[in-house]
């Protein structure tokens, strides 16, 4: 008997985390071909490989944890910063020694890389025989195929409708407790440093109805925790469905099944999704709601659609319909094209404002074909981006300290997800507001709610008693 592993995906718990590649498991696959899928970038392509396990399976794969042992393998990649791209070369260097010890391997490049560099891809990198766009993904077993009989495979098609609502993901590193849902695809907002609009296309709403039925589903295999994932959540529109509709059938489905989402724009997020975001107690309070900078004439040349004061506007709803206690993150980025040392300690300044949670702080990085790189020099030298990026993060270190530090003392309610990454002896889950926390196992079990009283804490974790 064939036993098929979960694909799973780990949770972004931090940045170092987030920039690790996931890679799938090991299933039994007596007779069947052998795939291996690593895993680069944000959630979404995380979603997506799941997506592609699905796929694959259908078409007779089984996955492996191992390049090694694979008849195909598969990076699904980002394109979002240089470094990202980096990465995925010089993993390629190394499955080119392996292609040469297993001449039949196949490579494939899927995601945002795939889709920025096309057939270019195949003439850079020998080694890579498909590439296929995240549109594209139902097409890979005729890829595959015909990279068998011995030609190179392509298709970087971006479509205006694709939402794969129909295929039912296979959960990648799972934990069996938190799982990701896709409720959309692509980007309309042309933020000018931003390539994600030129790799994943239009914006689209995937069926309400499908994104429910995943959940509930997700729900009675004893998932408690789904998050909804979109470039932009709050511009989800499915015929009369908005998204705070959305998230209110989510949240309706039971108590139990925590949501959070992910990520809002400050353009678009409204009062609606924050009242009823106050209305379920299971609707997590955390929202990641990216600045980018905190200086206007910045914000209007990286196309948000915001300035500071609108940003700011935005934080103090959040604050009086949820409360001080609503964990909020952010994005950054330091050293965009012709930034003042002035304009870079208003990004200062708004991390002392606003006080976030967390961060996910970044050195601009040109990316080719944006409205950034086709009409502002990258001026800022690169020490000086470092340095500025440096100040950000040590800012946000000890905001992110002190906003930890308020949860000691209180009960905290934690969803189990599983043994701490540092001792068996200890268990992890996080809060409301999204921080892990750890504490002794006990006779305690993933997937179930503990009350836990903070006893200590750092800047990344809280550490308590079960009460
Ligand atoms: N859609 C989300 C939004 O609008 O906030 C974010 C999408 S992007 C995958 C994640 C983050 O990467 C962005 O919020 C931004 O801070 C960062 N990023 C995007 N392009 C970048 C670039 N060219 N250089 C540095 N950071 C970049
Ligand atoms: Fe990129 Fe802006 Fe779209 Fe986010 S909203 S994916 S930053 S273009």
């Amino acid at each position: 008997m064939e036993r098929f592993a979960e694909l799973t995906i780990l949770q972004p718990a931090d940045k170092e985390q987030i920039e690790l590649p996931r890679t799938s498991e090991d299933e039994v696959a007596v007779g069947k071909k052998r795939l291996y899928i690593e895993s680069y970038g944000c959630q979404m392509n995380f979603a997506d490989s799941e997506v592609v396990a699905a796929v694959m399976r259908n078409a007779g794969f089984a996955t492996t944890a191992s390049a090694e042992d694979a008849d195909l393998i598969f990076l699904n990649t980002c394109a979002i910063r240089d470094n990202a791209e980096q990465k995925v070369r010089h993993r390629l260097k190394h499955l080119t020694g392996l292609k040469r010890l297993k001449p039949g391997l196949l490579v494939g490049m899927l995601g945002c890389m795939a889709e920025r560099l096309k057939t270019q891809l195949l003439e850079e990198e020998k080694v890579v025989d498909i590439v296929a766009g995240p549109d594209a993904y139902r097409d890979i077993p005729r890829l595959v195929e015909e990279a068998e009989s011995g030609q190179k495979a392509v298709n970087v098609f971006l479509s205006r409708e694709e939402t794969y609502a129909d295929i039912a993901p296979i959960r990648l590193n799972s934990n069996g407790v938190t799982a990701f849902v896709s409720i959309m695809r692509g980007c309309d907002n042309m933020c000018s440093f931003c390539v994600v609009p030129f790799t994943r296309g239009r914006e689209r709403s995937r069926d309400a109805h499908s994104i429910v039925r995943e959940a509930q589903n997700l729900f009675d295999q004893g998932y408690r925790e789904v998050t909804l994932l979109g470039q932009n959540v709050d511009s989800y529109k499915w015929e009369t469905v908005t998204f705070a509709h959305l998230l209110e059938r989510v949240a309706r489905i039971h108590p139990d099944l925590r949501v959070r989402f992910s990520t809002s724009h400050p353009k678009d997020i409204t009062d609606d999704v924050l009242h009823t975001m106050a209305r379920y107690d299971n609707i997590c309070k955390y929202i990641h709601l990216p600045a980018q900078s905190g200086n206007s004439r910045v914000l209007k040349l990286m196309n948000r659609t915001y300035d500071r004061a609108w940003y700011i506007e935005k934080i103090n709803s959040i604050r009086r319909i949820l409360g001080d206690g609503c964990g909020i993150s952010t994005d950054l980025i330091s050293g965009f094209c012709s930034e003042t040392e002035e304009e870079h300690q208003d990004s200062l300044s708004l991390l002392d404002f606003v006080r976030y949670d967390y961060a996910y702080m970044f050195a601009y990085s040109e990316r080719p074909g944006t409205l950034a790189a086709k009409k502002y020099p990258d001026d800022i030298p690169e020490a000086t981006k470092k340095r500025r990026l440096a100040e950000i993060i040590d800012r946000q270190l000890t905001h992110s300290a002190e906003r930890n530090q308020r949860h000691v003392g209180q009960v905290q309610r934690v969803l189990i997800e599983g043994p701490s990454k540092r001792s068996a002896d200890f268990l992890s889950g996080r809060n409301d507001q999204n921080k892990m926390v750890v504490f002794p196992k006990g006779n305690l079990q993933k997937g179930h709610y503990v009350n836990v009283l903070v006893t200590d804490c750092s800047s990344a974790t809280l550490r308590g008693e079960v009460v």
